[in-house]
């Protein structure tokens, strides 16, 4: 696997994070490629357990370089704090094994400010979003109103960029939602604390990847969210507003030339989705808590309860067909064992129609799930390392989705551990 993707294939949260953990083995290079801070990988490792938001998941192993690419929402406050909150844990931080590119965007603190401001505008009708600047971040970026990293380097010209973009924005603030203006004084103390720190790790990572490239290094992209968050394939608007999907790696990461060799796509056993939007196929009362309970199903960033339901096979055939997977990684079977009987979607009926098409966004709302049974195996599986140790029903259940979305199962997770998985 020279050059990889690792990507979601629904709502998100499947277990990317641990995914990457573990085949940072056989890489040298992770690199993120969109979003920000408003997804939280969690990571569970000898070092302890982390809840990484924008820092790539190659982090913890040596030798490992991160690189946080152009196509990210780069909130310096946000990096400053998780570099503390895991060097605190015994590990190295350095500009040796970080860099961060010289041409993402800088995601401002109003950012955060105006996301929340507009979710209370929009009161019953938000968007559920995480509040972390993400939305008015992306919008400001195609407006060309964003400061990029390696800006930070020139501290004079960058106040006067700062100072432009300010007045700017304190036009939306106090005029449409009333808020306080931001200051050159605040300014000023958000460049001291946050973006000071994070100079050393600046760099042309694009150039870095090109060489490291050219001397057969293989190179990881870490992606956050899934297809169905993609801001143009997704379930649009409740959607993220980057592209999730892997045809998006190299443009965001900086080597725009660049072929993916293989798209690990991962999809958790079941389904789960945070936040407002469609999701067909969600359950409800006793059978959702006993399933987000068995999952321990929180966001990782905001500790929402997260909207459970049965794997939906048809959001995830389209998932594995947007994000071109070439191979699949079959997360948290192991939280499936407290069933009898496990449900799967098969198909969605729609206006009257039984379908196995991801309809047009705006149809979901009137999509009803397609269930059927399969038999569950009953036993505590979190143990077993070797396929054919698997009960018979756990591997009728892997294959039947395996069948079904036309994509090979090559790796089933059956713990949160680095080790708890099994290849096939
Ligand atoms: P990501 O954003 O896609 O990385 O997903 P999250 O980190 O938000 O959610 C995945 C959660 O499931 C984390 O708490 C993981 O530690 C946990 N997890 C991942 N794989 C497994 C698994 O196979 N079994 C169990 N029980 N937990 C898992």
């Amino acid at each position: 696997m020279k050059n990889c993707a690792i990507v979601g294939i629904n709502w998100g949260d499947e277990g990317k994070g641990r995914m990457v953990d573990l085949l940072t083995e056989s890489f040298d290079v992770v690199v993120r490629y969109q979003g920000g801070g408003n997804a939280g990988h969690t990571v569970i490792n000898e070092k302890g357990k982390f809840a990484l938001h924008l820092l790539p998941s190659g982090i913890f192993r040596d030798g490992v370089l991160n690189i946080l690419g152009n196509g990210v929402a780069l909130d310096p406050e946000n990096l400053w704090n998780e570099i503390q909150e895991v060097t605190r844990h015994g590990v190295s931080i350095t500009s040796d094994n970080l860099k961060i590119s010289e041409r993402a965007s800088l995601l401002m603190p109003w950012h955060r400010d105006q996301d929340g401001l507009e979710e209370q505008r929009l009161a019953d009708k938000k968007y559920g979003s995480t509040k972390q600047g993400i939305a008015p971040f992306y919008s400001d970026k195609y407006q060309k109103k964003t400061v990029l990293v390696g800006e930070l380097r020139d501290p004079e010209a960058l106040k006067e960029h700062l100072l432009e973009l300010m007045e700017w924005k304190n036009l939306t603030l106090t005029g449409v939602y009333g808020a306080e203006p931001y200051t050159e004084a605040m300014l000023q103390e958000w460049y001291q604390d946050y973006c000071v720190p994070i100079l050393p790790f600046i760099a042309d990572t694009g150039k870095i990847l090109s060489d490291l490239q050219k001397q057969g290094k293989n190179i990881l992209f870490e992606a956050q969210l899934g297809a169905l968050r993609d801001l143009d394939y997704g379930i649009y608007p409740y959607t993220t507003s980057s592209n999730t999907l892997a045809a998006y790696a190299p443009i965001g990461s900086g080597l725009p030339s660049l072929k993916l060799d293989e798209v690990v796509g991962v999809v958790k056993a079941y389904s789960t989705c945070v936040g407002e939007g469609p999701f067909v196929g969600e359950m409800f009362g006793e059978e959702a808590d006993k399933l987000r309970e068995a999952g321990f199903e929180y966001g990782a960033k905001t500790g929402r309860p997260r909207r459970v339901g049965p794997l939906d096979l048809v959001g995830t055939r389209y998932g594995v067909n947007v994000q071109a997977a070439t191979k699949i990684a079959l997360t948290k079977l192991d939280v499936l064992s407290y069933m009898k009987q496990i449900p799967v979607c098969t198909h969605y009926r729609v206006h009257g129609e039984i379908t196995d098409r991801f309809p047009f966004p705006q149809d979901l709302n009137a999509a009803e799930p397609v269930i059927t049974y399969l038999e569950g195996w009953n036993c505590d599986i979190s143990g077993i390392r070797e396929w054919r140790d698997l009960p018979d029903a756990a591997r009728r259940y892997v294959m039947f989705i395996e069948h079904a979305i036309g994509c090979p199962i090559s790796y089933v997770s059956v713990g949160p551990e680095r080790d708890s998985i099994i290849l096939r």
